[in-house]
């Protein structure tokens, strides 16, 4: 347990770090045996330890000295929903939260976006942090996807660990960027299906399986 506790705590570190996210606003877990890891609502995580970071069961109920994050049901629910999420990155970054902000979902205006397994990362639609509405908009906008933004509020990418879902939130933080830079010149064409199809299937095969 200690060992994942420390793990959650690296990425979470790791995230402020790389001008991710800043504060205590985003979040981290971890699955683990009969539920998840999650950071603590509201610490500095250069202050946390490991024993900080939350277990939780898939029936809610947190053990250990701290509060999870206030954000916990959509990762509890992410979990049960998805057997391939390993690991979930939720920062409130600056590009993302930006085209957030407004609503947009990010086409496939560059061929990186399959890399969250569709032709688009969709925005999901608003409802307030930690309630049951927002993790019901979420997985809708999830279907399919391994990464969403969150209308008024931020992104969630989940991984198969911990490392590739930071290394993809880093990514999707990326391409927004990018893609409000294209929008600054004009309206970017966007691939069409064919060849989103094409990348999506090499995406499957590529890299370190
Ligand atoms: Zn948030």
């Amino acid at each position: 347990m200690n060992v994942l506790q420390a793990a959650v705590l690296e990425c979470a570190r790791a995230m402020n770090a790389c001008g991710l996210n800043r504060g205590t606003a985003g979040n981290v877990s971890v699955r683990a045996e009969g539920g998840f890891i999650v950071t603590p609502t509201g610490m500095d995580y250069l202050r946390a330890v490991p024993a900080d970071m939350v277990f939780m069961d898939m029936q809610s109920e947190a053990k250990g000295k701290r509060k999870p994050s206030s954000e916990w049901r959509f990762h509890r629910d992410i979990y049960a929903a998805r057997p391939e999420a390993g690991a979930i990155v939720h920062t409130h970054s600056p590009f993302a939260t930006s085209l957030a902000c407004l609503r947009m979902e990010i086409p496939a205006f560059h061929y990186m976006i399959a890399r969250f397994g569709g032709d688009s990362v969709r925005c999901a639609d608003y409802a307030t942090f930690g309630t049951q509405a927002l993790s019901d908009a979420m997985l809708k906008a999830l279907q399919g996807r391994s990464a969403c933004l969150m209308a008024q509020h931020g992104m969630t990418v989940f991984g198969r660990e911990l490392e590739q879902a930071l290394a993809h939130a880093v990514e999707l933080e990326a391409l927004c960027e990018q893609y409000w830079r294209a929008l600054q010149l004009g309206q970017p064409p966007l691939l069409p299906a064919e060849e989103m199809a094409v990348i999506l299937e090499k995406f499957r095969t590529y890299g370190q399986q």
